[in-house]
């Protein structure tokens, strides 16, 4: 996109903006790096100046708006309701038209063309977490026609700290009987880094041929583990099939009494909203319906829950462009979820969970990190 094209496109919203500040207190980056460069009111300011052409892109300009984590929160306490995420995404394809960008996205794009993952691992290891399913028989969880299928996402398919979520999934939906099935090595990338990098047009591909597969297997619902897979599927893909998240099934399941949590867990336990559930689709209360239906947890709510929760570091790919501004992100969670007197934080997203353990490691702090899928599982007993 170019500085015309951007100005047609963001002009209207970004005059929006009265500089009030409000959402200040609001913005992660802007509270760890302490520069209006890196606040909601700072980028909106660069992208103005930038289409009315009175300040050039630049290194500046990349560093600002490439550190944006992508998480909401300015629009949520904004007034006027300016969509600032949407215009520093905007701004990215902009930049990355006159080449201030970061370079790592380059190596992104080439992998994702080569391995239709993230990591540039072989397709095939994509099941490689079905490894922690105690006597699963290989190929099990691969039919060719399946209603329900479960889009398992690159993190949760290759990052051993998070591949149990997967499995847990698995576990509870086997549970419960469903009749569902995975793509294996046929599942590839949604595209949604490529919307964080700048280089949204590129998503196309990935798209049809994921729309391709749930078509071939005769796909009427796909679940989501992760909720930045599950809104680009809302988002940026034409499709009638019905999507859930994984929340919303477990909390569908013990309702109908599908699965039955006995186990009591004796812990003191507060919810993080990923961004990409929670405010930017819309699911609150299913994470915490199921989170209150487990026997013997006792449930602290932090004061910045819902629509004004903190991001936890981990979003806009601002963990590969600037790792040391997304641990002091991650490290704000924690001190939040401690000052509320809880020993474990629960959330419905891999890479918060990575996001968090990472830095409840390195910091020595206290605090379990647990996904729901997990925390159901152990409760089933
Ligand atoms: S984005 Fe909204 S809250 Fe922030 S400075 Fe602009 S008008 Fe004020
Ligand atoms: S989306 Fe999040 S990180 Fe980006 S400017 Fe808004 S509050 Fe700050």
């Amino acid at each position: 996109m170019n500085i015309v094209q951007l100005k047609k496109l963001s002009y209207d919203e970004v005059a929006k903006c009265n500089k009030c500040g409000f959402c200040l207190p609001s913005c992660p980056t802007y509270n760890a790096a302490g520069q209006e460069s890196y606040s909601p009111r700072g980028r909106n300011a660069i992208t103005r100046f930038a289409v009315e052409e009175k300040l050039p892109l630049s290194d500046d300009t990349e560093r600002s708006i490439f550190t944006c984590l992508g998480c909401g929160a300015c629009t949520a306490v904004c007034l006027s309701s300016v969509q600032t995420k949407d215009l520093i995404f905007q701004n990215r394809e902009c930049q990355v038209d006159v080449g201030f960008y970061p370079k790592i996205a380059d190596r992104l794009v080439k992998t994702l063309e080569k391995t239709r993952n993230i990591s540039d691992d072989d397709p095939e290891d994509r099941n490689e977490w079905q490894e922690l399913i105690k006597e699963l028989p290989e190929g099990a969880l691969e039919k060719d026609q399946a209603e329900v299928v479960f889009f398992v996402g690159c993190v949760a398919s290759f990052f051993p700290m998070v591949q149990n979520i997967p499995a847990n999934m698995a576990r509870i939906m086997q549970k419960a009987d469903i009749d569902f099935t995975i793509l294996g090595g046929e599942e590839w990338c949604c595209g949604f880094p490529l919307v964080g990098t700048g280089m949204p047009e590129k998503l196309e591909e990935m798209k049809k041929h994921n729309l391709q597969k749930m078509t071939d297997v005769g796909a009427k619902t796909i679940v989501f583990t992760c909720p930045s897979c599950f809104h680009t599927w809302q988002h940026f893909y034409d499709t009638d099939l019905n999507l859930m998240h994984a929340t919303q099934l477990m909390a569908e399941l013990i309702q109908d009494g599908k699965i039955e949590l006995t186990r009591e867990q004796n812990i003191t336990a507060t919810y993080h909203d990923p961004c990409d559930l929670g405010r930017n689709t819309g699911v609150y209360e299913e994470p915490r319906q199921v989170i209150q239906a487990i026997p013997g947890l006792t449930y602290k709510e932090m004061p910045m829950n819902r629509k004004f929760s903190v991001c936890c570091g981990g979003g806009g790919n601002v963990e590969m462009t600037d790792p040391d501004l997304s641990a002091q992100v991650a490290q704000g969670k924690l001190d939040s979820v401690q000052a509320v007197g809880a020993d474990t934080v629960v959330t419905a997203c891999q890479q918060c969970v990575r996001t968090m353990t990472t830095r409840a490691k390195r910091g020595k702090i206290d605090v379990q990190v647990k996904d729901l899928t997990e925390l159901v599982v152990e409760a089933m007993g």
